[in-house]
């Protein structure tokens, strides 16, 4: 009997027999299930007891998760209009409106509207997928408009980015390896070899000096013998 290999899933990280659906995230493993999952990957993460290693997923995502009523204003959320911290979901900007309450001033709001008619605080989405929202950078904000529909899956697939690959050996040009220097200084790293480019460069400029020196000193010599 052929031996059964045992890989970790990657959306979840469970060890398991090889199999095309995983037995503890139920998603699916084949390359096409692989690939609609990595198009929903995001900066935003549902706190989820029951599949606490699930991968962020994208804003849409997440409101479509309101529409299936497994996000509500008390759920806890984490994403980058909260610096990543848990956050309950009605005090969350971009999340509490479409529950039904400004995320400053808790006032019942129409998840339709644009910002909020006691504080005005401005309402909005945030799409952008590759933000976590740390480090004081804002994450992009999109008028608040559309984004109380839910998608599809069709709508989710849509966003798809490209396949992941294997990162390629790049062919690092003489400019580039110059302007590379900072980022790695290992042997053989296009930096180093930079380095070593600049250090030859410097040898063969005090040979030339020490022969030009040379030359000259024979030829003060010489003037000096004919006086
Ligand atoms: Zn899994
Ligand atoms: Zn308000």
């Amino acid at each position: 009997m052929a031996k059964q290999r045992i890989l970790a899933c990657p959306l979840c990280g469970e060890t398991q027999y090889e199999q095309s659906v995983c037995k503890q995230c139920s998603g699916k493993l084949d390359p096409d299930g692989l690939l609609l999952a990595e198009a929903s990957f995001g900066p935003w993460y549902i706190r989820d007891e029951d599949n606490p290693f699930a991968p962020g997923m994208t804003y849409d995502l997440l409101i479509q998760k309101i529409g299936e009523d497994t996000l509500h204003r008390f759920s806890l959320v984490r994403g980058p209009t909260t610096r990543q911290l848990w956050i309950v979901a009605k005090r969350v900007p971009g999340i509490a409106h479409l529950l039904g309450r400004c995320h400053r001033c808790d006032e019942h709001v129409d998840p339709a509207s644009l910002a909020c008619p006691m504080c005005e605080v401005a309402f909005g989405g945030y799409r952008d997928r590759d933000s976590l929202g740390l480090e004081g950078i804002k994450s992009k904000k999109v008028e608040a408009n559309g984004v109380s529909s839910f998608l599809g899956d069709t709508a989710i697939f849509e966003t798809c980015s490209k396949p992941l690959t294997a990162p390629t050996r790049v062919q690092v040009s003489k400019e580039t390896a110059h302007n590379d220097s900072a980022v790695s200084d290992e042997p053989g790293s296009p930096a180093f070899r930079a380095l070593q480019r600049h250090v030859d460069g410097v040898k063969r400029t005090n040979q030339i000096l020490m022969v030009a020196l040379g030359v000259v000193c024979i030829i003060l010599v010489l003037i000096l013998m004919n006086w």
